[in-house]
Parts: C-alpha cells; structure tokens; sequence
C-alpha cells in the first residue's frame, strides 16, 4: 500500500519533470523562432530605410502634386529643415553671442552683427 502510494507519486514526478522539459524544450524552440523572426524584420527594416532613404534623395527635387495635406516628402524635409535648425541651434548654444546693439544671435565666427551691422567686439 506505501510502496504503491510512493510509486505513484515517483510516477507522477518523473512525468511531471518530462512535461516541463518538453514545454520548456517547445519554448525554447519558439524563442528561437522568435529570435530569427525579428532579426530578419530588423534587418528588413534596415533595408527599407536604406531604400526610402535613396529614393528620397533621388526623388526629392521631382515635379509633384500636392495632394493637399503633407505627403511623405513634404514630411522628410520638414524634418531635415527642423534638424538643421537644431543642430545650427546646438552648435550655437556653446558660447553664443548677442549682438550689443540689437540683441540678435549672432555667430561665432562673424565680427559683425548680420542685422544692424554693429562691431562684435569681444567680451
Ligand atoms: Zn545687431
């Protein structure tokens, strides 16, 4: 009756441990399905940037409609017309200068302001 009892649980235990092996083997194999599935779609995607980015540059200038509202070309160019005015904006930041007389931004390298003309001296 014990010996019976403790088989039955020894039983249990051993296939038990063979389901959770086999589920964990499953997973395994899923995440590894996983794994390759996204490095592809990184890689796909990667390309597809490559590609849009070409064609932007190869299509930018072309003649087209406007179909009201922004389409993707009108959106890049914002976005690069935005990122330059950023960076410019960054590279000013680092020791800007005002103009004494009428208070503009000007750059590093000017000795002259570029709106009233006033003499930059250095402060
Ligand atoms: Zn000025």
């Amino acid at each position: 009756m014990e010996n019976n009892f403790f088989d039955k649980i020894q039983d249990a235990v051993i296939f038990a441990g063979r389901e959770v092996k086999e589920a964990a083997g499953d997973l395994s194999e899923r995440a590894k399905l996983r794994y390759e599935i996204r490095t592809r779609e990184g890689y796909l995607n990667e390309l597809y940037m490559e590609l849009g980015k070409k064609y932007y540059m190869e299509h930018k200038d072309d003649e087209r409609e406007e179909e009201g509202g922004l389409n993707s070309f009108t959106e890049v160019k914002n976005l690069l017309e935005e990122l330059d005015d950023l960076r410019a904006e960054l590279a000013n930041k680092k020791g800007a200068r005002h103009c004494p007389r009428c208070g503009v931004q000007v750059s590093q390298d000017s000795d002259y302001c570029g709106k009233c003309g006033a003499f930059m001296h250095e402060e």
